[in-house]
């Protein structure tokens, strides 16, 4: 005997105990809501990783952010800055400045003795204000 297509609640027509399109939006809402929590969480457990850094690097683009900690780690380990290509500034040379990338340096200051990273400045940032560490 053949099924036969019957009327759900919702107004859908299918076949079955519940309508199948409505199980599938439903399926579909809850994975959504799923990996809506999933990025909060991401963004949240991202967020409590700036409690830790030296430097405050809110704000910057996640690949600068990474590259900056990795830089600093191995600074503070005792790597040289010109291991990175870093410089001294011609008005302060206690002032270092080391590229992360084109758009971003690190700026650093020598305390006489050891080198203290003290912020990340973008390349405008960096070119409208000379930093003051
Ligand atoms: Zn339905």
């Amino acid at each position: 005997m053949p099924r036969r297509r019957k009327k759900f609640p919702c107004g859908h027509q299918g076949y079955g105990q519940v309508c199948h399109y409505c199980a599938q939006l439903i399926q579909a809402k809850a994975l959504e809501v799923a990996e809506r929590e999933q990025a909060r969480l991401a963004r949240q457990e991202w967020e409590a990783t700036f409690a830790k850094d030296v430097v405050d690097l809110q704000g910057l683009p996640k690949w600068v952010v990474l590259k900056a900690r990795q830089v600093i780690a191995e600074l503070l380990a005792g790597a040289d800055y010109r291991q990175f290509k870093g410089k001294r500034l011609n008005h302060d040379r206690r002032i270092i400045s080391i590229p992360l990338s084109y758009d971003y340096r690190l700026i650093c200051y020598d305390t006489g003795d050891r080198i203290e990273p003290r912020s990340v400045l973008s390349h405008e940032a960096y070119n409208v204000k000379k930093p003051l560490a």
